[in-house]
């Protein structure tokens, strides 16, 4: 397979995603709740996250929001992703999707499916769009038990 229809392939992937996400809504119940904005395209995300009981791993992960496919796609492969990491974990992914984004890392082969978004590195003005959602869960595990009224994190 050639570099060209390796990149068409994950084109369709995101495409795919962005047109039929598996992971829109909102968790039952909702023990982190945080929403996420990205100036620089006008993406909007609002993330939902379901704990244990012990609060240290991720039950479910679902999304709603607005924005381009690269970060309706990019939420929807990260909710899938974080389905049963503990929060250590997650908050090690989302570095490495940071890593990946400026070309130094990828995903090990269980997480594979988050390769996809390799190529948007080399869109540097993309990058922000792919970031957002992970931007987003981080300020999500970091904040405090309560769900309260939360403002947006922006990735500017
Ligand atoms: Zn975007």
């Amino acid at each position: 397979m050639t570099l060209a229809n390796l990149r068409d392939l994950y084109q369709q992937v995101i495409l795919e995603r962005y047109k039929k996400p598996k992971h829109r809504g909102v968790t039952a119940p909702v023990h982190r709740l945080q929403r996420g904005h990205n100036p620089s395209c006008g993406d909007t995300i609002e993330l939902t996250v379901q704990l244990n009981e012990a609060g240290d791993r991720i039950e479910d992960v679902k999304f709603e929001g607005e924005g381009c496919a690269i970060a309706m796609a990019s939420a929807d492969l990260m909710a899938e992703a974080m389905r049963g990491k503990s929060t250590d974990e997650a908050l090690e992914m989302v570095q490495r999707f940071q890593s990946m984004m400026q070309g130094n890392a990828e995903f090990p082969t269980e997480q594979r499916k988050l390769n996809v978004m390799q190529g948007v590195s080399q869109f540097p003005v993309r990058i922000k769009c792919a970031t957002l959602t992970w931007h987003t869960l981080k300020a999500a595990l970091e904040s405090s038990n309560e769900p309260q009224p939360v403002g947006f994190v922006s990735n500017e």
